[in-house]
């Protein structure tokens, strides 16, 4: 799950990291004259003369393509605002269709001396939690990664030992920062390191971390992401999903609890288990075709869930053809031909079904496939299922 940057300075406000502070305006009526209310608000609050308007939207980016803007005076903040919020912000993380902002964050202005990049990840390779600083802030770090990757420094946090002041020293000395700014640093990752564990985050990317003309430090930007699999344990964190920034699929995979992605191609897919949902993808390429998504139904779908992921599938126009790919374990193929059927039936199928079965009751989930009277391809195998719905595509 991923939150807006207002939401994810709010948490590690919480966590002791500095932040600046800032109020939300949402969409509607008088936005300029909400704004203005905001940004005096909070000047009142702060002592603040600077404010900047940024734009919230589930994407980073937002600085180039016109989504955060500094404001010197009242005057051009309205204008700020009321343009910022009627904007569909096109960056190179929200495709190319873009993203609409509906709400907008006024924040107290930083003076800024010196932009840097923190971030920490989990490895799975080393089982361990990477935390990771760079000079190189404000800029793509995928680029500097690419270009020149002895400019971010690494340090591995292994769980059980967790986080310690050596971690952050070794940081704080690739950012070259003073003896005072090293003492504060040290403690400020270790708040971001409490914030990711406890939050059970997947992600937390501080790019730019400023160090302000004062001296000190403080996260100008705020990306969390979290791991999915913990946020029962975290109901105040899932309450700040915004489901105006999914996608009409996302939303309905995560209802029928899917695993689902869409992805560039043509080839629908319909898979139970992500192993064999990566091996069915593989095998599309491999004989010239491009799977359209990755969607795993899990191991022990229902009928209902089956004809869920199916819709997800037919939604996405660029589908010319689908492949069912499923390994009755748990999973009994008749309940899956049912599924199958019921889905075709009731969104009347225009596209070439391509359906591979095998395990549990594979006899009667084919006989009720090449009963049902749709016109299913039947495929033995997976070499096979993979050239039917290639050719079916051409
Ligand atoms: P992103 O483009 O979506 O990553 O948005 P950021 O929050 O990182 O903002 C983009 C850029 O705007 C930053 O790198 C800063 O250079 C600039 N910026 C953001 N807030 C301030 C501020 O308070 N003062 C100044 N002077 N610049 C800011
Ligand atoms: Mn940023």
């Amino acid at each position: 799950m991923n939150i807006h940057e207002y939401q994810a300075k709010q948490l590690l406000k919480k966590f002791g990291v500095r932040v600046p502070e800032g109020r939300l305006v949402e969409e509607g009526p008088q936005v300029g004259e909400r704004a203005e209310k905001a940004a005096q608000d909070l000047a009142k609050a702060q002592g603040n003369s600077v404010w900047v308007v940024k734009a919230q939207i589930h994407a980073g980016g937002r600085g180039k393509a016109g989504g955060v803007r500094v404001c010197k005076d009242i005057s051009s903040l309205k204008a700020a605002a009321t343009e910022i919020m009627a904007k569909t912000l096109v960056t190179p993380q929200t495709g190319a269709g873009g993203k609409k902002v509906h709400k907008i964050w006024i924040e107290e202005g930083s003076e800024i001396a010196r932009e840097l990049y923190f971030g920490i990840v989990i490895d799975r390779a080393i089982s361990s939690v990477v935390m990771m600083a760079s000079t190189e802030g404000g800029m793509e770090i995928e680029e500097v990664a690419a270009k020149n990757p002895e400019k971010i420094i690494k340090v591995s946090v292994d769980p059980t030992l967790g986080y310690q002041p050596f971690h952050g020293r070794k940081l704080a000395q690739g950012l070259a920062l003073t003896a005072e700014q090293m003492k504060e640093a040290v403690g400020f990752f270790g708040n971001l390191y409490k914030a990711f564990m406890q939050s059970d985050c997947s992600q937390v990317e501080i790019n730019p971390l400023i160090v302000t003309k004062k001296g000190n430090l403080v996260c100008l930007d705020a990306k969390i992401n979290f791991d999915d699999n913990g946020l029962f344990r975290h109901p105040d964190i899932f309450e700040m999903r915004d489901l105006q920034e999914e996608s009409a699929a996302d939303i309905e995979a995560s209802k029928y609890d899917l695993a689902y992605i869409p992805l560039d191609g043509n080839i629908g897919c319909l898979v139970n288990g992500a192993g064999l949902a990566m091996s069915t993808m593989d095998i599309i390429k491999l004989h010239g075709g491009e799977p359209a998504n990755f969607l795993d139904v899990g191991g022990s779908a229902s009928k209902e869930k089956v004809s869920h992921a199916f819709k997800i599938i037919l939604s996405d126009p660029h589908v010319k053809a689908i492949l069912v790919n499923i390994f009755g374990g748990i999973m009994k193929c008749d309940v899956i031909a049912e599924g199958v059927i019921a889905a075709a039936k009731e969104l009347s199928l225009k596209v070439p079904l391509v359906v591979r079965l095998e395990g549990t009751n594979v006899e009667r989930g084919k006989e009720i496939l090449a009963t049902s009277g749709l016109k299913i391809i039947p495929a033995d195998g997976l070499t096979d299922a993979a050239k039917k719905v290639v050719a079916a595509t051409k």
